[in-house]
Parts: C-alpha cells; structure tokens; sequence
C-alpha cells in the first residue's frame, strides 16, 4: 500500500494536495471512484463512509474492472 503523501511529508499543504486528488477522482469517477462501495454501499462518485480514503473492496473491483480491460487491445474495449 502506498502511504499517504502527509505521512511521508507532514505539512498543510500535503494535506491540502491530498484532499484535492481525492475530490477530483470523486468528482470525475476516476479510479475506484468509478464504482459503487460493495462496503458502504455507495455510488459511484460519493464519498466512502471512511472520508479521505477507498474502501480496499472497492479499490479490488476497480483493480478486477482495469486487469480486465487492460487484456484487450484498447480500440476493442472502447468498443463493449
Ligand atoms: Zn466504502
């Protein structure tokens, strides 16, 4: 697991950086923000109940979802 960047350089504006990241990939559905928490049970695009971080279940799908579709030569995948 890679550690949050305000562990590794403690200041407010790491935490401000880091805060920023999550509300764009919420915001855009990017990454497990593109699907729903099978723990929370939350939307794609909302927050997990856990603010400021993924549930690992819901990081598992979007890794399964991205090992899938990384299988498939890309103009086939835009395809489906
Ligand atoms: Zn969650």
């Amino acid at each position: 697991m890679i550690p949050a960047i305000s562990a590794v350089i403690p200041s407010p504006s790491a935490e401000a950086a880091l805060d920023m990241t999550w509300e764009t990939h919420r915001r855009f559905q990017h990454g497990a923000f593109s699907k729903p928490c099978p723990t929370c049970r939350v939307q794609p695009g909302e927050w997990c109940r856990a603010r400021r971080s993924v549930c690992p279940a819901r990081r598992e799908l979007h890794r399964q979802d991205q090992a899938a579709t990384m299988l498939v030569p890309l103009l086939v995948g835009r395809a489906r």
